[in-house]
């Protein structure tokens, strides 16, 4: 078994050795060469005086050069922060100046904004360019071929972190989730398992797209886990659904993980009904609930098996998949996001920490070699989600059921008390969902004199369609508890979501809450 990820890609090269490894807007790498160039990344790193635990940001979108980074960073012992680019200057510069990198590598898409913000980079001794454009900074291909391809030869322990990957954001500040080379190799390894799902197997026939973004873990964790495999990966810069369709015209993608939003951008495509998807094995989906409606439209269109998945930066990705022969309608399980993978342990635990027996509702918490070794410089929010016990709390409330199928209800953050009752926005969102003309939904809970918070919903309803809040309301009544019913209606264009297309309900709740809380 492999000790670290850099042993992985020199393993590759020998197995793999002139297969692509992966193939960016029609530049082709192989295995071999990306041994390589790996190499001279983590020499170019240590000549510049970067040291073994280091950081490193990367502030781009997804590119080839962005995973010789990540794995030259690994064979010198440097750590890659990549950064959610969507976010604006002073929160990049939060991220960049938290994770106290001296080296700053740039996409052609932020060479101004980094100029803006310079000032408050006061760590960033070097910022390199990944594309060129900008003559005062270095750029990344005379910087790394400057360099020996030889390897640096740099002792890396299973437990030194890998990547350090910034969480979504969506109840809060992103933190900076620390990822060793055993956490990932857990994950990919347990393809290795004696009894690891059919889907979960890799050919080296593989084409996989990396179509998600490489600040979460839905990009860069699914990129590694093609490599290891020694898979062909195709890398798409950004999510573009017209592309995405190009993709599996033109490279014959087998599988792919994708977010429920994304997956609702590319099925709704007109084109989508006329693409061969034939070669097309598995869609991996996860990261937010998924409505029953979409699934069931891209079960149709897709035509491949579908894997959904649960898990979050902390736990490295997927620790729950619910298998492609759960998902028939009609299934109560289709509802549910899976069971454990091996070596994962799931359990529900009752505000004291005690584990609860199935369906009941509990916080959610898991045990693996996936865990996390901790939030980067927050002492706090570690001991409060790793508790020593080797258990950690994902602040999502959900139950299981006897044949272990955990149903995720929500973040207990969101979660809304009304009157004493516990409600979950995403069981509201669901029914309002299935009301024909709404397009989407949001449930938050609104300060409320006589029940403490109130039930309200904020909908968007399908382009030329319209309804009343009664309209809404009535129907929402039908389908779920008469305290589960929202008590007001507000209608939007559009909600707001982050990249992982997950709704921001902190943010529709706050001008409710303005000096309540
Ligand atoms: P932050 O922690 O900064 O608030 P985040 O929790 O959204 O952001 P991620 O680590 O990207 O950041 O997301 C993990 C969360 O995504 C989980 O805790 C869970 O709430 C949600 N999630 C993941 N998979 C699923 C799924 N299959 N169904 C429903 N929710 C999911
Ligand atoms: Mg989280």
């Amino acid at each position: 078994p492999l000790a670290n990820l850099a042993d992985m890609v020199r393993e590759r090269a020998k197995s793999r050795g002139n297969a692509v490894a992966y193939e960016f807007e029609g530049r082709a790498t192989s295995f071999a060469e990306f041994d390589v160039k790996t190499n001279k990344v983590a020499n170019a790193l240590i000549a510049m005086g970067v040291k073994k635990g280091d950081r490193i940001a990367y502030l781009g979108k997804n590119s080839d050069v962005y995973f010789e980074l990540l794995m030259g960073a690994m064979k010198a012992g440097v750590v890659m922060a990549p950064v959610n680019w969507r976010l604006a200057g002073p929160e990049v510069a939060f991220i960049v100046a938290d994770c106290k990198a001296p080296v700053l590598f740039i996409g052609p898409e932020f060479i101004t904004q980094v100029k803006q913000i310079k000032d408050q980079l006061p760590g960033v001794r070097t910022v390199i360019t990944t594309e060129g454009g900008a003559p005062e900074w270095p750029d990344f291909t005379a910087w790394r071929d400057a360099q020996s391809g030889d390897d640096p030869k740099v002792a890396i322990d299973t437990k030194d972190i890998a990547i350090q990957l910034y969480t979504s954001g969506t109840t809060g500040k992103p933190k900076g989730a620390m990822l060793s080379h055993a956490n990932f190799l857990n994950l990919v390894q347990t393809g290795n398992a004696e009894d690891k799902p059919e889907w979960n197997r890799w050919s080296t026939d593989d084409v996989s797209l990396v179509a998600m973004p490489i600040f979460h873990i839905g990009g860069s964790g699914w990129g590694v886990m093609g490599l290891y495999h020694g898979a062909r990966g195709v890398i798409a810069r950004e999510f573009d659904p017209t592309k995405v369709l190009d993709f599996f015209e033109q490279s014959g993608i087998t599988k792919l993980f994708m977010v429920p939003a994304a997956m609702q951008f590319v099925v709704r495509q007109p084109r989508a009904k006329t693409v061969d998807f034939s070669r097309l094995k598995y869609m991996l989906y996860g990261a937010s609930p998924i409505p029953a409606a979409l699934l069931k439209e891209c079960i149709e269109v897709f035509k491949c098996g579908f894997v959904q998945m649960y898990g979050m930066t902390e736990t490295t990705g997927t620790i729950v998949a619910l298998p492609p022969e759960d998902h028939v309608e009609g299934l109560v399980r289709m509802r549910s996001a899976g069971k454990a993978l091996p070596g994962v342990e799931i359990a529900i635990l009752d505000a004291d920490g005690k584990p609860l027996p199935p369906r009941e509702v509990g916080e959610i918490a898991t045990r693996s070699g996936s865990n996390m070794a901790g939030y980067w410089n927050l002492p706090e929010a570690t001991a409060a989600t790793l508790r020593g016990d080797g258990w950690l709390r994902t602040g999502d409330a959900g139950y299981m059921d006897e044949d272990g199928y955990l149903y995720i209800h929500d973040r207990i953050k969101d979660m809304i008390i009304s009157g004493g009752e516990n409600i979950y926005p995403a069981e509201v969102e669901s029914a309002l969902c299935d009301h024909p003309d709404v397009a989407e939904a949001a449930v938050i809970g609104v300060p409320d004199d006589k029940w403490g918070e109130a039930v309200k919903a904020v909908v968007v309803m399908k382009p030329g369609k319209q309804a009343t809040a009664t309209d809404i309301i009535n129907f929402t009544r039908t389908r779920i508890a008469g305290f589960k019913t929202p008590k007001s209606v507000e209608f939007l264009a559009a909600l707001p979501r982050n990249p992982s297309g997950k709704i921001l309900r902190r943010q529709l709740r706050e001008p409710h809450w303005a000096g309540k809380d």
